[in-house]
């Protein structure tokens, strides 16, 4: 095993003879780089929003979900890194497992980083990280346009937050977290999912 893995938290906390979620041991980098948010019932419900840099997908998890209006500031609480396979991932994390709930894929899609050094110099996203603030401009089926998540001193260094940047995607009466519930890859709320696994359960 490497040292520094950065998936070692990740691996740590979970048994993969229980939960059904991704180990990571392939890895497919995208010529472009991914972004998903994940729908999570846990024992609080929240949305995962992670990013592709390095390898893995850098992730924060945002209570409320994200916004597209750009006077909303999310907060963004940082989770350890989880592999790139875990993008599409989708289903029931069994009871007794870290996380355990079900997850969906709310949105998904492409990103470009928007942070610069200066005029000819792109940040990389693990300079961003470590500065405090990501801008991204995200292409998915949901989200669209400019997003940052900046790092503030409320709370301890732990808080991130997610706000919508003033764009022509920008939309305040939108709330797409209340009115576009379903999974962007399977169509299906989580109470589906959680229905079609209950049915399983019982042919079983
Ligand atoms: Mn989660």
């Amino acid at each position: 095993m490497k040292e520094n893995d950065p998936l070692d938290e990740y691996r740590k906390k979970r048994d993969f003879r229980e939960t059904g979620e991704p180990a990571g041991e392939g890895r497919h980098s995208s010529a472009q780089p991914v972004f998903v948010i994940q729908k999570h019932d846990a024992s609080r419900l929240h949305y995962d929003f992670r990013l592709e840099a390095g390898g893995v997908l850098k992730s924060w998890a945002v209570p409320k979900g994200p916004s597209t209006d750009p006077g909303e500031k999310r907060l963004a609480v940082p989770t350890e890194d989880h592999p790139l396979d875990y993008a599409d991932f989708e289903g029931i994390i069994p009871e007794g497992s870290y996380g355990a709930g079900t997850v969906l894929v709310w949105d998904i899609g492409t990103y470009r980083n928007l942070r610069e050094k200066d005029e000819d110099h792109p940040m990389s996203m693990a300079e961003s990280i470590t500065d405090g603030k990501v801008l991204v401009w995200l292409e998915g089926k949901k989200l669209q346009g400019g997003y940052a998540l900046v790092r503030t001193n409320m709370g301890g260094a732990k808080n991130w937050l997610l706000i919508k940047e003033r764009d022509r995607q920008a939309d305040a009466r939108r709330d797409p977290v209340r009115s576009e519930p379903r999974s962007v890859l399977s169509g299906k709320t989580l109470e589906e999912i959680n229905a079609e696994a209950a049915g399983k359960g019982d042919k079983g």
